[in-house]
């Protein structure tokens, strides 16, 4: 035991960024100690790469007064758990909507204008299949079209904006109405089926809960328009894989845009992986050099001061 550190147990690797603020800081065990004996000595917990933590383990490090996460979704952690056991979980909301929604838009925009193909192409192809010719790589029109938010939170209303400047007509569906906001930003609700029914995107930016988890299935896919694109930033599993699978290959709807995916990462050889109608990106929505450095800090902060009894920066429970 490092004499004074308090002792945390931490998911790896760590990144740079956060290595450096907690060197000296803290005392770092690894994941696998919560499946050991009950540990006493263990006064906190930071999660990093989304491993699952229910209140089982919890019970494994009973004199936890803290649990950190580096990020803001904290489907993996039983929050439910955390309350019943009176230990505080930050995490890191705000600092990376405008990340995230930078890569809805790269994915929004490659997925429509076929780019991940076009550039396999431009690599690999044959001479003649290089040659521009009529027909051949027509994407779908991105500027005045419309675009679907499914979750208009703090990255929603980001990737709001961006669709903003570029004139697109922009809808959301929330379960509660924004109506404070609408105007300003230009945005009009619409039910879940009509937005689906109607839009040319549709970006999912909801958290992963009981209530969305599966929210878009084969039903649903049913219901866009064929010459469609469906986003993912959120979390795979607001989207049921096989249906999302079947709709790409029937050309149920026109292509897909991925940071997220149900299984993650999809084991080689998925049938997603073999579909040039797909843009899957490894989850990497907030990695950036300046947003991951801002995650760190306040990631960080909440542990420490989870450590020391003291309020969280930013706290969910
Ligand atoms: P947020 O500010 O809490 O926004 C979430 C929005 O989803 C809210 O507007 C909420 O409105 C809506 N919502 C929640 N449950 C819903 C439901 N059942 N049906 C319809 N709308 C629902 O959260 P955020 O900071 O924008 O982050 C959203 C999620 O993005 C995170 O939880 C995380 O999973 C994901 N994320 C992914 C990446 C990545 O790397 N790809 C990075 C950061 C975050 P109502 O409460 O009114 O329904």
């Amino acid at each position: 035991m490092l004499q004074n550190l308090p002792r945390v147990i931490s998911d790896g690797p760590l990144s740079p960024a956060v290595s450096m603020l907690l060197k000296g800081q803290v005392e770092l065990l690894p994941w696998e100690q919560l499946f050991g004996n009950k540990d006493e000595t263990i006064s906190g917990i930071y999660t990093f790469g989304h491993p699952l933590l229910d209140g089982k383990l919890m019970d494994n490090v009973p004199n936890i007064k803290v649990i950190s996460n580096h990020g803001v979704g904290v489907d993996h952690i039983s929050l439910m758990d955390a309350k019943a056991r009176g230990i505080p979980v930050g995490n890191t909301p705000g600092v990376l909507d405008g990340a995230t929604a930078d890569m809805g838009f790269c994915l929004l925009m490659a997925a429509a204008r076929r780019l991940v193909e076009g550039d396999r192409i431009a690599r690999f192809g044959t001479d003649q299949s290089i040659k521009p010719r009529t027909g051949a790589f027509l994407g779908r029109e991105i500027h005045g079209a419309s675009l679907g938010i499914i979750g208009l939170g703090r990255i929603g209303l980001q990737v709001a904006r961006r669709a903003a400047a570029f004139d697109m007509q922009i809808c959301y569906f929330n379960r509660k109405r924004r109506t404070d906001i609408e105007a300003s930003i230009g945005v009009s609700y619409k039910p879940l089926h009509e937005l689906l029914a109607t839009c040319d995107y549709v970006m999912l930016c909801v958290p992963l809960t009981d209530e969305t988890t599966r929210l878009i299935g084969a039903d649903e896919l049913r219901l866009m328009r064929p010459t469609a694109t469906l986003i993912n930033i959120a979390r795979g599993a607001v989207v049921d894989t096989d249906a999302l699978t079947l709709a790409l290959t029937e050309n149920w709807i026109y292509a897909a845009g991925l940071d997220v995916t149900d299984p993650e990462p999809l084991p080689k050889g998925h049938p997603l992986l073999k579909l040039d109608n797909v843009v899957i990106a490894p989850h990497i929505g907030s990695a950036t050099v300046q947003t991951r450095q801002k995650m760190a800090e306040l990631s960080v902060q909440n542990l420490l001061a989870g450590l020391a009894g003291a309020e969280l920066p930013s706290r969910i429970i």
